[in-house]
């Protein structure tokens, strides 16, 4: 069996597994590019009906963004499956760490959302390479990562105890 790629551990990536790493330039940056693998005979799940099963129709590679490492920008890639759901036929898995069509992980876009909480859309947008209009559809889409308002929320209580309530309510807007 082979030996468990360190990364693999860190990252989390539930029923994939890293296969390989290597570096990149791109444009003056340093990146990190992480291929990964679906686990064989992992239980997986219907995005649509959430029904679980080990069949996998097919998979297409996906090039998705993820958070950086040390100073380097992370981009994996990922075969995308669709699993065979014995109720809808085809369907795309569902991934507790990437939503069905996106193009970043849930972590560096809940890490988007909450940056632009202080700083701007272009900001934001250059301070983790991403094109401008990703991090913009991210922030207004209505398929926001669910736990934003709450890790926002939590950041602004604890950074400001003494005015809680006014927190509160930039929260609410
Ligand atoms: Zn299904």
């Amino acid at each position: 069996m082979a030996q468990e790629h360190p990364i693999t551990r860190l990252g989390g990536w539930a029923g994939y597994e890293v296969v390989e790493d290597w570096q990149e330039r791109r444009g003056g940056k340093s990146w990190c590019v992480l291929r990964l693998e679906a686990v064989t005979g992992w239980l997986r799940q219907c995005s649509h009906c959430g029904e679980s099963t080990r069949a996998v129709h097919d998979q297409q590679e996906r090039r998705i963004r993820e958070l950086p490492i040390f100073e380097y920008r992370v981009e994996l890639v990922v075969p995308r499956v669709r699993v065979a759901c014995a109720r809808c036929g085809p369907r795309l898995e569902r991934l507790s760490w990437l939503e069905p069509y996106a193009r970043l992980t849930r972590r560096l876009g809940e890490s988007v959302a909450q940056l632009c909480r202080v700083a701007s859309i272009r900001h934001v947008a250059s301070f983790f390479g991403l094109d401008w209009k990703t991090v913009k559809d991210l922030v207004t889409s209505p398929r926001k990562p669910d736990s934003f308002e709450l890790e926002v929320g939590r950041f602004l209580w604890l950074s400001r105890p003494h005015c809680g309530e006014l927190a509160r309510g930039q929260v609410a807007e």
